[in-house]
């Protein structure tokens, strides 16, 4: 089959010089003919390999072609079916690490863009009437199930259990639902319109959104089964606790961690106060300790809300980097600086009480540790300052000990993971699920929307007696 193309077709994107000083969506998205340029790439491969590459298994081929054909509704039914968050993988997910990198088209040159061809496809089928997005309907079993949290892993959950019949309300801590996706993820990166579309998808399936429940202290798991009648209840809880270096300086003002930094500007909207109620302090110079995803999304939050230096201070090289690739290149672009290879020590403080710098030493790295990793080892006498206002921690989470806190039937590992059932998802705790986050610990959107789904098979098929399909009285065949 003859190559067409070698390059991928670039993604419009909004300069660095503009949008470094906005919230608005960097990445402006495919137009048709860029989509359909790009869908003609695909090789029509017999083994289309790149499916294996997703994690929850997207027919890649089969919507790439439909596009190629102009059938776009087409496109969007077979992505609404595998995945109901496709315009939100489709911008987020690390596309590169999973199905692009398996592409055939790789082997010689640049992959199919598959993200930005499946974010394409879905936000067209948002703009058109509900048909493309399936038959709505109101639940018709009678086993009710409760869902703990309104991350992608509930959402998913919550999405698939209504499709089989079952009424479900999902319980959100937060006064709006979403997880990460909303009080996370910059809406530079993740518009919340988008995302409210997918929840409002799900509310047209009869999803119900109950905010600022924290379930294990407003309502107890004994409640949610005894007294209000659920039959199964699925833990999305993820993993927000965040971790802390436990270095000298950490109670000082200005210091945060990136759940809270990020939660101040995305969900409380601290960019607008004083017309929102929530303040941020940021000063002039920003450092965030970290590389990951949220490392990223913390400085380039930190330059919109006006700074005039954010930098990033990682104790390894720019190689064990964990954020995706375009994150960072379009961290660069807007000026964020980095500190590889230096591990902070102490944070410094005036007599106020207030952050003024960051100690650090300077690394070299040595042999692999058990993470796989190179271990960076401290040069001596290399100690230096860097001035500054704000530092925000940014070196990882685990799995919010609350509810399990509150019912000790439910089993955790030593590092706070909930131990659930690899085939059923069913935690220790009869009837009680779990998927996500707060299982595998910090993971991606679209692994903890695959846990999701799989769980929601599993409850129905718990409650129904059967597997989906199965039996023909219970309708979601
Ligand atoms: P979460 O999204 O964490 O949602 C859990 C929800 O449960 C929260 O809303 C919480 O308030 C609620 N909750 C907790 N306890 C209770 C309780 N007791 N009662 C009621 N509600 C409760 N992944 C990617 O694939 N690509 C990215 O680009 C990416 N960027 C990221 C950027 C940031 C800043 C962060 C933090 C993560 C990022 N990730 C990314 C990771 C991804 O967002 C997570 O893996 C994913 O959101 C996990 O989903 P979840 O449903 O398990 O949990
Ligand atoms: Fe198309 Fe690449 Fe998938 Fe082959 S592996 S079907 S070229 S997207």
């Amino acid at each position: 089959m003859p190559v067409k193309r070698t390059d991928k077709t670039a993604m419009p994107e909004r300069h660095a010089d503009t949008r470094a000083h906005d919230f608005e969506e960097v990445n402006e998205g495919y137009c048709l003919s860029h989509a359909q340029f790009e869908a003609e790439r695909c090789l029509r491969c017999q083994d289309p390999v790149c499916i294996e590459g997703c994690p929850v298994r997207i027919p890649i081929d089969e919507f790439i072609h439909k596009i190629a054909a102009r059938d776009l509704a087409g496109a969007a039914q077979i992505l609404r079916e595998a995945n109901p968050l496709s315009a939100i993988c489709g911008r987020v997910c690390p596309q590169e690490v999973q199905c692009e990198l398996k592409c055939h088209m790789g082997n010689r040159f640049r992959p199919v863009a598959i993200g930005h061809l499946e974010r394409f496809v879905s936000d067209w089928a948002r703009e058109q009437p509900i048909t493309v997005q399936g038959e709505f309907t109101t639940p018709w079993r009678k086993e009710k199930v409760a869902i703990v949290g309104s991350g992608p892993s509930g959402l998913v959950c919550a999405g698939e259990l209504a499709r089989l019949g079952h009424p479900v309300t999902v319980y959100e801590a937060l006064h709006a639902p979403g997880g990460v996706l909303r009080y996370g993820i910059p809406e530079f990166r993740l518009p919340n319109d988008v995302l409210d579309s997918e929840i409002d998808s799900l509310r047209s399936l009869g999803v119900v959104f109950e905010n600022n429940i924290i379930i294990g202290r407003t309502l107890t798991l004994d409640q949610l089964f005894d007294e209000m009648g659920y039959s199964a209840v699925y833990v999305g809880t993820g993993a927000g606790l965040p971790k802390f270096l436990k270095i000298p300086g950490e109670s000082l003002n200005g210091v945060y961690s990136a759940n809270e930094f990020l939660t101040r500007i995305n969900l409380m909207h601290a960019a607008s106060f004083p017309r929102a109620d929530t303040p941020i302090h940021v000063g002039k110079r920003v450092a965030v300790i970290g590389s990951g995803n949220t490392a990223m999304d913390c400085v380039r939050s930190a330059l919109r809300m006006g700074i005039e230096e954010g930098l990033v201070v990682y104790r390894r090289s720019e190689n064990e980097m964990t954020a995706r690739i375009e994150e960072y290149h379009h961290a660069i672009e807007e000026g964020v600086k980095y500190h590889w290879l230096t591990n902070p020590i102490e944070i410094l403080g005036n007599e106020d009480g207030w952050v003024t710098g960051l100690k650090c030493v300077k690394m070299e790295l040595g042999e692999p540790d058990d993470s796989g990793r190179a271990r960076p080892i401290p040069i001596e006498g290399s100690e230096f300052v860097i001035p500054l206002d704000t530092v925000v921690l940014s070196i990882g989470t685990s799995p919010n000990p609350l509810l399990t806190r509150t019912n000790k039937d439910i089993k955790t590992t030593e590092w706070g993971g909930l131990v659930v059932d690899h085939t059923t998802a069913e935690t220790s705790r009869r009837h009680v699920y779990a998927g996500g986050d707060a299982v595998t610990g910090a993971a991606t959107v679209i692994l903890a929307a695959g846990a999701g789904k799989r769980a929601a098979h599993g409850i129905h098929e718990d409650l129904c007696g059967s597997p989906c399909g199965a039996n023909s009285e219970c309708g979601c065949a």
